[in-house]
């Protein structure tokens, strides 16, 4: 993905702004059976988060998703079922996300926000999401969870959080849960306020 091209698309947002010590931690790839630990744990760290969830998963989990609304964190999309955008035609595309929002029951931000999965976009599938009145909501601070599965260097790739920047990491995974504590403390310890990503860019 050619992110400097990518960057000065107007509604693509990657990182929140600089001038006030607040970051957004974000989790892809939910709900599934280990969303209720995520969410007791947000809750002991005292932290809103924001969710982008699969649309199939949301459709098996409706009480998964009343469940992140209840607690204050913010639910967006990620596509239905996880397909890159970009190879998805642009019917299917239109239809995988409305099917999601029909999941989702509606996101409350004002305007629909989506997180492409793997983060791969295309000219055509940017201007398709843009035409359906999205926010299309990257990330700027990779701790990658995905790979990495030692809690200790996850933490440690998110020790030096800018402000205004918005972390990445994915549900389903005990390894992330282990990290948590230790990057909400670093990011306490050097002054940052954790937001929801809707609330990071409201300013
Ligand atoms: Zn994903």
């Amino acid at each position: 993905m050619k992110e400097l091209v990518f960057d000065r698309v107007p509604g693509l947002i990657r990182r929140g702004p600089g001038t006030t010590k607040r970051v957004a931690i974000t989790f892809d790839d939910g709900p599934d059976a280990m969303t209720p630990r995520y969410l007791d744990l947000l809750d002991e760290l005292g932290i809103p988060a924001t969710f982008f969830v699969i649309g199939q998963s949301a459709e098996q989990h409706p009480d998964l998703i009343r469940e992140y609304l209840r607690r204050g964190h913010q639910v967006a999309s990620h596509g239905y079922d996880h397909a890159r955008f970009r190879v998805l035609s642009t019917r299917d595309l239109l239809y995988q996300c409305r099917r999601t929002e029909a999941a989702l029951g509606g996101q409350l931000t004002g305007r629909p926000w989506v997180r492409p999965p793997h983060g791969e976009l295309d000219t055509r599938s940017i201007f398709a999401l843009r035409a359906m009145g999205y926010t299309v909501a990257l990330w700027s601070l990779d701790a990658e969870d995905y790979t990495d599965h030692d809690p200790v260097t996850i933490a440690a790739r998110c020790a030096n959080a800018q402000p205004g920047d918005v972390l990445l990491f994915h549900e389903g995974q005990q390894h992330t849960l282990d990290a948590l504590p230790i990057v909400v403390e670093q990011l306490r310890r050097a002054g940052h306020e954790c937001v929801t990503m809707h609330d990071l860019f409201a300013v």
